[in-house]
């Protein structure tokens, strides 16, 4: 890329001013502390590429604590500091700004999470993922805007080429594959081909990362824009099948992600949702391994299996005719994600419409009396209280009576119904 950028003014025209302003200063203070800062990674890499991104990642060679807490000084907002790998974040109004202090790393062992040394801004950038996240912007006074480019990251933003800058990357970090999938499926990019060889060949060591960063990499690229373009991506290369060997990133998962956008919208879909989706062609034996795979939290675990437990019951939701109470019975257990899951994946509309029903109303009906009421009204403590409400409630969810006082005169009949020797209404 030969084309002359003034990445001083790059700065002014994408960034709001009162972030420009914050990084003048902050320039100004580390060059009075005789430190050189930098903004460095994605907000480069977006910058360059004319995409809003306001997650500032400031590097300093000296130290981050200490410049952070000179600079909340200023801005009188918060700041959280983590002095094991002396990094710093500041928070005022909405904005969020990261602060490091420059460092090497070193991989005791593949997967593991690496050993730190503080150090210069090249070897900060040499230990990043890929050529395009290792630009960094100078911001001292006297060199304000200068690019520090070490790993031909212009040019490979330029070509759209993902690139790794060594050979053991996937090796050292294989949480990297889905980064390397995500990133080319994000930009619309292509991974370079010795990167492409590499990452093949490194599959296998997705095995040394724990199930918590691989759940990770799951939620991040759950909230990408078209996160099945990274499935998909992943199943032609061999890498989704290292998550679990069933999945398939298919031009189902595609139309169910789609589906999902559209049902979801203005929000997007949860991370629970699209998994559901993801896991959805997955036997219950298969779901209980990528449970653990993920080491999934109670409630998205919950959220899985009953995908599986409500796709087992959709014969009987297909039905036509099938009453709001015995909808209510079937569904009455699950997450409400697992159901939606199901309604987009359903070919059923009876089914479908089943669920909605559920979701939209029959979930939330409530019968008006108590069972102290009832006793009050003459009916006899005993496990016929709670028969007694189940029966309103099934009259309620059928629509045969709507208000408390429709409970009340159906109780007030059966009682004298009772009175003459007859049965309770069914
Ligand atoms: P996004 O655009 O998705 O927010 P980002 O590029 O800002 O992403 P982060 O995941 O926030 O990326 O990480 C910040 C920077 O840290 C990246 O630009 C990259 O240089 C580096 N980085 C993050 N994860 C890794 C990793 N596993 N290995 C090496 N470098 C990494």
């Amino acid at each position: 890329m030969s084309k002359r950028i003034n990445f001083g003014k790059l700065i002014e025209k994408q960034l709001p001013p009162e972030l420009v302003n914050f990084m003048w200063v902050a320039g100004e203070m580390a060059n009075s502390r005789g430190e050189k800062l930098y903004l460095v990674g994605g907000v480069v890499r977006d910058l360059l590429m004319e995409q809003a991104n306001f997650d500032l990642d400031l590097v300093v060679e000296g130290n981050a604590i200490e410049l952070a807490q000179q600079l909340t000084g200023i801005n009188k907002g918060k700041i959280t500091t983590h002095p094991r790998f002396n990094t710093a974040k500041l928070q005022w109004h909405d904005w969020s700004i990261d602060l490091a202090t420059a460092r090497s790393e070193t991989y005791a062992k593949p997967g593991a999470l690496p050993a730190v040394t503080p150090s210069s801004i090249d070897d900060d950038l040499s230990r990043r993922d890929f050529t395009i996240n290792t630009m960094a912007i100078r911001l001292n006074p006297g060199y304000y805007g200068k690019l520090v480019d070490p790993h031909g990251g212009r040019e490979d933003l330029q070509s759209k080429r993902i690139r790794i800058l060594h050979e053991k990357s996937f090796t050292d970090d294989a949480t990297r594959i889905w980064r390397a999938l995500r990133y080319e499926q994000r930009l619309s990019f292509h991974l370079e081909r010795r990167t492409q060889t590499l990452l093949q060949r490194d599959i296998p060591m997705l095995e040394t990362i724990s199930a918590d960063r691989t759940r990770y990499e799951m939620e991040c690229i759950c909230k990408e824009k078209y996160p099945e373009k990274v499935f998909n991506r992943a199943g032609e290369l061999g890498v989704l099948a290292a998550l679990h060997p069933s999945l398939k990133g298919d031009g189902f998962l595609k139309e169910k992600f789609e589906h999902a956008r559209q049902e979801c919208s203005p929000e997007p879909p949860s991370f629970d949702l699209y998994l559901a989706l993801l896991a959805y062609p997955l036997t219950a034996e298969e779901i209980e391994q990528l449970i653990s795979r993920l080491n999934l939290p109670r409630l998205s675990a919950k959220t899985l299996r009953d995908t599986i437990a409500v796709k087992n019951k959709m014969r009987s939701l297909s039905t036509p005719g099938v009453s709001p109470g015995a909808i209510y019975n079937l569904l009455r257990d699950f997450s409400p994600t697992a159901l939606e899951a199901n309604s987009l994946v359903t070919q059923s509309a009876v089914a479908g419409q089943a669920i909605h029903l559920f979701l939209n109303r029959l979930k939330d009906v409530q019968v008006s009396l108590t069972g102290d009421d009832l006793i009050q009204m003459g009916i006899a403590p005993g496990p016929q209280i709670k028969e007694i409400l189940g029966l309103l409630h099934q009259a309620k969810l059928n629509g045969k009576i709507n208000t408390r006082h429709d409970e009340e005169e159906i109780i007030k009949g059966w009682l004298a119904q009772q009175q003459g020797g007859t049965t309770p209404p069914a």
